[in-house]
Order: structure tokens, then sequence, then C-alpha cells
């Protein structure tokens, strides 16, 4: 059986958690005496032991010499260069999916976009914490060390990138597994329902961002950002 994960704020030979591990602990049915695996979602993990459950309060004593023995290795589940996930703000729930698949598909960092077609009133500081909630279990449970930053909306225009910027347009001709090196780091964007108007992307192209297309067919502004990143990890990283 797999080890259970938890996420800390920092990794310390003893740390008291707050109510919330608690009460994941319990639900996990763990008592003192059991191993557990933390992480502190900037790439730490060490084995712990758990020194004391009750209502409220659990103490752990990590094994920082033991290091995660989870077969992962140092940072073995992250890309080899980080990639960003830059999305539109979409209607509705749709975002904390996007949130959870795309941390399942290993980004580094999501960045949310106001652009013409898509509305900042889509979000607030409630949905931003839940979003950033939704990233937190989705590393948990897909074993990773990072917790992917959730950055709250930006305009389009100000988004900035190191390395390569490609854009999900249709009609585009290049395709993203072409272009894919990992010499440096990459961001994919992928735009909201009504999709970027054509000011949009002539100014992103005018910076140098690349057109990809995923497919003859016209993709659900939720399903876009997926798509990019399923072409992503199916090389193997
Ligand atoms: N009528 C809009 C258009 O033509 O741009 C459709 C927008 S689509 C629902 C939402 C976003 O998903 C687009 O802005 C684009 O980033 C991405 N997308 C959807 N299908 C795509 C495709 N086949 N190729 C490239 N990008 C696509």
């Amino acid at each position: 059986m797999s080890v259970h994960r938890v996420r800390v704020p920092e990794l310390a030979a003893r740390l008291v958690l707050g109510p919330q591990e608690v009460r994941h602990l319990q639900v996990m049915r763990l008592r003192p005496g059991d191993r557990v695996q933390v992480f502190d979602g900037r790439g730490g993990e060490a084995l712990a032991d758990i020194a004391e459950l009750e209502d409220g309060r659990a103490v752990l004593t990590l094994d920082l010499d033991a290091g995660a023995e989870d077969g992962a290795g140092d940072l073995g589940r992250e890309t080899p260069q980080p990639v960003t996930l830059a999305v539109a703000l979409l209607k509705g729930d749709k975002l904390a999916d996007v949130v959870r698949a795309a941390t399942e598909l290993g980004v580094a960092r999501i960045q949310l976009l106001v652009t013409a077609h898509a509305d900042a009133r889509e979000i607030g500081a409630q949905k931003l914490v839940r979003l950033r909630r939704v990233a937190e279990e989705a590393a948990r449970q897909s074993r990773r060390r990072v917790v992917p930053e959730v950055q709250g909306p930006l305009p389009l225009a100000r988004l900035t990138w190191e390395g390569r910027l490609v854009v999900a347009h249709p009609g585009a001709e290049a395709r993203l597994p072409d272009l894919l090196d990992w010499a440096a780091p990459l961001t994919v964007l992928s735009g909201p329902e009504g999709g970027f108007s054509e000011t949009e992307i002539a100014g992103l192209l005018a910076r140098g961002a690349v057109p990809v297309t995923l497919g003859p067919r016209i993709l659900r502004a939720e399903t876009a950002p997926l798509a990019m990143l399923g072409a992503v990890v199916a090389t193997g990283v």
C-alpha cells in the first residue's frame, strides 16, 4: 500500500499540523505511529511519523535523512523545464476542472487571464482560494512534490513569459509536439469560450508567440488547455 501524503508548510524536525490536515489524517483513519510522506509544495519531501493525533491537533516527527523513498527520485515527477498554463477566465466552475487536470498533467504554474471575451467578474477572492485548494489536492493525489501556483487574473496584454509561448489558435499550422525541445521553459496559452480577438492574436504574434493547431475540430475552452498539456505529457516527460 502506498504511503499517505500530507502537505505541510515547511520541512522541520517536528511539525504541529493545523485543523484541516488533522481532519484529513483522521478521515484516512491514520493513527499515532503511522508513517506518512510530507511535502511542502516547493519540491521538499520527507517521511514522517505521526507522534500525536487527537481532535484538532497532530504532531509529526520528520525523518529528514530518509528522503521520500517513493521511487520518484529527486523531483522526478516534474517536467524538464517548467510548463506554465496561461488560460483565460472561464464561466462557472470550469476552471476548477482545468486546474485539477492541469496539475495532474504537470504544470508548474497556472496564470489566469482577462481577455476581450473573458470577464474579470468570473473570479473573486473566494474562487481563487478554492482553485488553489484544488491544485493542492490534485498535487497530493498525483504524488507531485510541487503544487502549481495559481496566479490571480492578469490582462492578456500584461502576460510575460520565459522561453517559448505557444497559443492555441484554430486554423494555425504548427503542431505543438513539433515545437517541444525542453531547451527553455514553456508557456501554453488557451482562450475563452468566445476565442481571442483578432487584435489579441496580432498582439501575441508581434510579441513572439507561436500559434498552434489542436486539430481541425473546435474544442471547448475547457478542453483546449488539456489537449495542449496532453500533447506535452505524451512525449513522456
Ligand atoms: N470561435 C472561437 C474561435 O474560433 O477562436 C472558438 C473558441 S474555442 C471554444 C476556445 C479556445 O480554445 C480558443 O480560443 C483556442 O485557444 C482553443 N481552441 C479550441 N479549438 C482549437 C483548435 N482546433 N486549435 C487550436 N486552438 C483551439
